[in-house]
């Protein structure tokens, strides 16, 4: 239970979910109001053509606490969570699927978990079901991926029923398909994240939105991350030292290939120098595109954090004399 009097905002991003939504509701609904806390559920229609939008417009007409976003096209998951983030208000934000996987009866546990101190509590599918061994085994190896990747303990990344302190979102983007790593991006900006086990269940009804190919997705999204992680405030580096490399090397090659002839009179090592010659040549052009793009990389990065006042760290909390001020 959560002790303190704070109010809890159920995000639900919704794409062609209409079979679910009425039992969705009363089982959210049955779980939030027994918990004697101000709350909200906030439906984000993400573009839906089966009927969902008019079924979610019954649903705030007949309850107070709904609240209904809906968006003029299919944008995809993340950015339904996003503008369910960017419509809710509750201090304590829980983001749940459509389509009964995940078992609201679990929120409360979760939402203990984040009393005892914590930013982002995730939920863990230890026994997955309905998904196929292939995307089971897929996704186990893209989570340990990850928690290499972030430096986190979390086994089930891809579980979208998780609880979020709101401060968490103002450090997290939220584009492309980033919902499925958003705990790590929480753990890089310093999130105190811990993991419950959940309850899974097959899709009540419809289908899944998405195949196997995610998981290569989430491959590319991982580059970004790691990126993010090692060289998100000095991308020179990354580019600019192969390129130096490369520079070393073709500064060397290049006089070599012009006194190799010289140095060895036999026809077999003077016919290196062509080769030399290519790869000395090959060498400087790659430094040169290498360092170009690492000052290119640098001047975006500058523009990122100058423009949009961001700042390389996160602050916790300020302390001066005896006051404490937490910041997140
Ligand atoms: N979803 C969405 N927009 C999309 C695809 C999915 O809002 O373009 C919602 C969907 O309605 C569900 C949640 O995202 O509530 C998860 O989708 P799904 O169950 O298909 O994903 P899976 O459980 O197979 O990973
Ligand atoms: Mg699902």
């Amino acid at each position: 239970m959560v002790k303190q009097a704070t109010s809890l905002s159920v995000v639900i991003p919704v794409y062609n979910e209409l079979g679910n939504l009425s039992l969705l509701h009363q089982r959210v609904s049955d779980v939030m109001s027994s918990m004697n806390i101000e709350y909200e559920i906030v439906y984000v229609d993400d573009g839906s053509t089966d009927g969902s939008f008019p079924l979610l417009e019954q649903l705030a007409a007949t309850d107070l606490h709904v609240k209904v976003v809906g968006l003029s096209r299919n944008f995809g998951q993340t950015a339904a969570l996003a503008a369910g983030v960017a419509h809710s208000s509750g201090e304590i934000l829980i983001l749940l699927d459509a389509d009964l996987q995940n078992d609201p009866a679990d929120i409360p546990r979760l939402l203990a978990r984040l009393e005892e101190g914590y930013d982002l509590v995730s939920g863990w599918r230890r026994r997955r079901r309905g998904d196929g061994w292939l995307r089971c085994l897929l996704s186990r190896l893209a989570n340990l991926l990850v928690s290499r990747i972030a430096g986190i303990a979390i086994h089930d990344l891809g579980c979208t029923l998780k609880v979020y302190r709101r401060a968490v979102f103002a450090h997290v983007p939220l584009y492309g398909e980033m919902h499925r790593l958003l705990a790590a991006y929480a753990a890089l900006a310093g999130a105190r994240i811990a993991e419950v086990e959940v309850t899974h269940h097959p899709r009540y009804a419809g289908r899944s939105h998405y195949g196997l190919s995610r998981t290569l997705k989430v491959l590319l999204d991982l580059l970004i991350l790691k990126f993010y992680r090692s060289f998100a405030t000095r991308p020179q580096q990354l580019l600019g030292l192969p390129g130096l490399l490369a520079l070393a090397l073709g500064m060397a090659f290049l006089p070599l290939a012009l006194v190799l002839p010289l140095l060895a009179r036999r026809p077999r090592v003077g016919s290196w120098s062509g080769p030399v010659l290519l790869g000395g040549a090959g060498c400087c052009c790659f430094s040169l595109l290498s360092l170009q793009l690492s000052v290119l990389a640098e001047m975006l990065m500058r523009t990122y954090h100058e423009s949009q006042n961001k700042r390389p760290y996160v602050v916790r909390c300020l302390v001066s004399g005896a006051e404490r001020c937490e910041c997140w």
